[in-house]
């Protein structure tokens, strides 16, 4: 049976500064949501990739002494090495310099352009180099642009224009027909009232101001403004304008990740981009927040900027993930406190979970001969409903916990059945009995938290002997009684060392 296709993209990060733990945060949403996926048995296509054109980026790369070629290929790297310290399990990286994408962004602009959407205009106005974008009085205070600091240059040129303003009714329209368009709510409402607002915008810029973009296709006097430029890597990465086949596979059942701050690049100007050149529109976007520092917003001069590898040194890799996704609910902003970090590290992690697994693998090794038990009585402790309930409407942070409920259950259970009594008392039947059931419920375990900690499963689920296909699914794994007696138990180490302990 063919598998169902799903496709899932994060925003691609802009390559003019170093990568953050705000992107980190990107990837492992997006991350989560595509091994949760797969465990459908689904097809996942996942993308990211890294932003190379524009203003910002040739003028980085000057300042530093390289050309912009050199600068991205530099940057992109540091998007790629980022990914891997974060174990992320993207199936393609996609870079606005390559030329599938060219090929891609030419094919679009064409679509649109035929349809009569896009117009040249004479234009002046303010221009803030920082946000690549024209200005209008009333974005500036004290005639600063208010995120740069800085007074935008007033620039006259002519400039292609897309209509934009002509698809407020159309979007309007899209949005009341789906309800879930944009998670959470709140920012799908804000999208709503920003819709009515609706002006046409350039996209595009004259080759003397900015050659570091792809050329508008047939005047080649003009650069395609980066937004336009970097919104149909979504398209390029399934083929649009390549590889029709995989383009019709998975276009369009794309879920989009990204952060507050570029909501309306996609849920409404991307959505009417895509309306004007007669394509479908994305499946869902989902919108996550930003992250401050002990209460501060992260900054350079302040000197508090978060790196991701800098975390995985102090947790461990799984336990900088679960940190993270239990911490930062995609639907809201969050703020990092390395004390509250450490604490969540004893109790949920070195506690709760790495006691729960040592202390049932060293009773089997005691009570059990080292072998899966005989099974009992104690069956289906687990309520895999309530945990995909939050799982669909992307609430990581409360599937975890749902959990660790889970986990203190089966803590609270060995601390009233007391095992090592039953067995003092020779009652052999009821010590299997508890064991086989806290064995299955270290293997649902081990499943459950497999998005989020895909190592930790495998470690625990190695350490009852199970071996790992890469074909299972939410279905299978659910259900109860699969280890099967006589089966080995591996005792196995400590799955989260004390943090004054070093990480490998
Ligand atoms: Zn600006």
């Amino acid at each position: 049976m063919e598998k169902q296709p799903f496709y899932l993209t994060t925003a691609i990060p802009y390559v003019n500064a170093e990568l953050h733990i705000g992107h980190g945060l990107l990837f492992l949403y997006t991350d989560v949501i595509a091994r949760y996926e797969r465990l459908f048995g689904k097809e996942v296509v996942f993308l990211t990739g890294t932003d190379e054109h524009g203003q910002k980026i040739a003028r980085k790369a000057e300042e530093v002494g390289k050309t912009p070629q050199a600068f991205v290929d530099e940057m992109s790297q540091t998007a790629r090495d980022m990914l891997q310290t974060l174990n992320i399990s993207n199936t393609d990286f996609i870079r606005t310099t390559e030329t599938r994408h060219r090929a891609a962004v030419e094919a679009f602009w064409k679509r649109v352009e035929e349809r009569g959407w896009i117009y040249k205009k004479r234009y002046g106005g303010l221009y803030c180099v920082g946000c690549e974008q024209f200005k209008i009085e009333k974005d500036l205070v004290d005639g600063l642009c208010p995120d740069h600091k800085v007074k935008p240059e007033y620039i006259e040129e002519e400039n292609y224009f897309f209509k934009l303003s002509a698809f407020k009714d159309q979007l309007l329209a899209l949005y009341a027909e789906r309800p879930d368009f944009v998670v959470p709510e709140h920012r799908f409402n804000e999208m709503k009232s920003f819709v009515a607002q609706l002006e046409d915008m350039s996209i595009s810029r004259a080759v003397e101001h900015l050659t570091w973009g792809i050329p508008v296709p047939g005047d080649s006097s003009q650069v395609i403004y980066v937004w336009f430029d970097a919104l149909v890597n979504y398209l390029s990465g399934v083929g649009f304008g390549t590889d029709q086949e995989m383009y019709e596979r998975f276009w369009p059942t794309v879920t989009h990740v990204l952060g507050k701050e570029i909501n309306r690049f996609h849920s409404v100007l991307w959505v009417a981009m895509l309306l004007a050149a007669e394509l479908p529109v994305p499946r869902q976007f989902v919108v996550h927040g930003w992250i401050t520092v002990e209460g501060q917003k992260m900054s350079k001069t302040i000197g508090n900027v978060l790196y991701p590898k800098d975390l995985v040194h102090t947790f461990g890799l799984d336990g900088m993930r679960y940190l993270l996704l239990r911490e930062f609910p995609v639907t809201g902003d969050g703020d990092y406190s390395a004390d509250r970090m450490q604490r969540r590290f004893a109790s949920d992690l070195a506690n709760d979970l790495g006691n729960l697994v040592f202390r049932v693998t060293n009773m089997v090794q005691k009570y059990c001969e080292g072998r899966v038990p005989a099974r009992g009585a104690r069956t289906a402790v687990f309520d895999h409903d309530g945990f995909h309930a939050h799982m669909r409407t992307y609430r990581f942070d409360l599937a975890l916990e749902f959990v660790w409920q889970l986990i203190a259950q089966q803590n609270r259970y060995i601390d009233e059945m007391k095992p090592w009594a039953l067995a003092k008392a020779g009652d052999q039947t009821a010590v299997d009995d508890a064991l086989y059931s806290l064995l299955e419920a270290l293997r649902q375990v081990a499943w459950l938290i497999r998005p989020f900690m895909p190592e930790t499963s495998q470690k625990i689920l190695t350490q009852l002997g199970m071996t790992v296909h890469g074909t299972e699914t939410w279905h299978e794994v659910a259900e109860w009684n699969q280890l099967v007696p006589g089966t080995p138990i591996e005792k196995g180490e400590p799955l989260f060392p004390r943090l004054d302990a070093p990480h490998a």
